[in-house]
């Protein structure tokens, strides 16, 4: 509906259900009504979860904060991880992601609201840590994701919004060939989408509201 309404073709917006604190039966009916890509932010939690559902061909994305103790589970077991803010995460992440997989999809998330107390780097600072990652061969940098402050107003939301879509078209025009845009949960996900996302994270949606 959303994507109809901005004028965009509903198969360009990868929907990610973001189940966590949901059980693997929550998971197990989303993925029987036809939903394939699982959005988790709790490391412990999402790895018990994923060695329960290994009969599901899940595409698995890591969105939450990642400590540098976490990255080992992280890289052997997920698909994207969206959350990367700065370089030793990174690195680590090449480092640990198993030889016979694939490279890890990665988004570096950016702070575009600006807010010290949000995680992400500054958009100043993005160039810097792309560069950085280009180089890294078990990773590949895919976007951007932007968790911007809550506010009611659309157009403050779509001003962060098109801000992230800004700074990708920047990274794009110095030849990094960034595809993805991961912006919009369920309170934001229309100005999201209006604004370019790749990819929405809805929780609550789809799953009703986290007890
Ligand atoms: C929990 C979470 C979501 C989903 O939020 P809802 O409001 O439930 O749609 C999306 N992105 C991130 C990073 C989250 O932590």
């Amino acid at each position: 509906m959303a994507a109809l309404a901005a004028n965009r073709d509903p198969a360009s917006i990868q929907l990610i259900a973001v189940s966590k604190t949901r059980p693997a039966s929550a998971i197990r009916t989303a993925w029987e009504n036809g939903i394939r890509v699982m959005g988790e932010s709790y490391v412990q939690e999402a790895v018990d979860k994923i060695s329960q559902l290994t009969d599901y061909p899940i595409e698995w994305h890591f969105i939450g904060p990642i400590q540098t103790n976490k990255t080992r589970l992280i890289a052997e077991h997920f698909d994207w991880v969206h959350s990367i803010d700065r370089l030793k995460i990174a690195q680590r992440l090449n480092d640990q992601r198993q030889k016979g997989l694939p490279p890890l999809n990665v988004c570096i998330q950016i702070n575009i609201s600006a807010e010290a107390s949000k995680s992400g780097v500054y958009v100043d600072d993005v160039d810097e840590l792309a560069a950085a990652i280009k180089e890294l061969p078990h990773l590949q940098l895919r976007g951007l994701m932007a968790i911007p402050s809550r506010t009611p107003d659309r157009n403050e939301q779509h001003q962060f919004f098109s801000a992230v879509t800004e700074t990708r078209q920047r990274l794009n025009n110095q030849g990094f060939n960034l595809d993805t845009l991961s912006m919009g949960m369920s309170d934001d996900l229309e100005m999201a989408i209006r604004a370019g996302a790749t990819h929405v994270r809805i929780g609550t949606a789809i799953f009703g509201v986290r007890a």
